[in-house]
């Protein structure tokens, strides 16, 4: 998703109260930014974020991060959650995923959600996809051993090639479906902005969640 340029998008952002601004600071103690020790969960690719922020309010014992790389998208986000309830599990950050290792610290995170990635379908932007190997190396990095990552989209060929690049990487894939909504693992789902919008129009959702469990030595 890229919306048009908001003037003045930008420095809103710089004085949201939600939004971390020198996120690097806090690696390898997030805990201190939250005030707690609870499982840290990160959505990256947030959108308006309202998959992150249902989340939020129904766990208020897991931390949240909220990652969205434009100004523009998470502007919305932000105007969203100001018509919510306070959520004090929650940051968003304007960020790249490509650095999320100058972020967190090593097996920081314990979970992390890709959802309606941009498919990027052509060969050559290969790298730029949420599952590739190059950001698979990054979200190994961050997360715990036993850490999981779920990710969902519509995207059929995103999907296959998720379902080859992610064993290739060394991750297992512990669950998949071809159409969510009509699984077992249907139960429970939250809906992102993109998946209402996809499964309104009859396409079936796909789902996979994958973990990596090889232990790793300390930075
Ligand atoms: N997750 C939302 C949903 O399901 O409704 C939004 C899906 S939208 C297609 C994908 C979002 O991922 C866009 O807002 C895009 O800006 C963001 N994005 C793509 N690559 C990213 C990256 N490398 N780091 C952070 N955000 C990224």
């Amino acid at each position: 998703m890229r919306l048009r340029h908001i003037p003045g998008a930008e420095e809103q952002i710089a004085e949201s109260p939600w939004v971390v601004q020198t996120p690097q600071a806090y690696k390898g103690h997030w805990s201190d930014k939250f005030g707690n020790e609870n499982p840290i969960h990160i959505e990256i690719g947030m959108g308006k974020g309202k998959f992150i922020m249902e989340l939020a309010a129904l766990n208020p014992d897991i931390n949240y991060v909220g990652i969205e790389m434009y100004s523009s998208v998470l502007l919305k986000a932000i105007q969203k959650r100001e018509g919510m309830r306070e959520l004090s599990n929650l940051w968003f950050m304007r960020e790249d995923a490509r650095i999320l290792a100058d972020i967190f610290g090593t097996g920081e995170a314990d979970r992390i959600y890709l959802n309606f990635s941009d498919p990027w379908p052509k060969d050559r932007h290969a790298k730029r996809r949420l599952t590739s190997p190059q950001f698979l190396a990054v979200y190994e990095k961050i997360l715990k051993s036993g850490g999981v990552m779920e990710f969902k989209t519509d995207n059929r060929d995103l999907f296959e090639y998720s379902l080859e690049s992610i064993p290739k990487a060394g991750w297992t894939v512990k669950m998949h479906t071809f159409d969510l909504h009509h699984s077992p693992w249907a139960e429970g789902n939250i809906m992102t902005e993109y998946e209402t919008k996809f499964s309104s129009e009859g396409k079936p959702i796909c789902k996979l969640i994958a973990g990596r469990e090889k232990k790793r030595t300390a930075e």
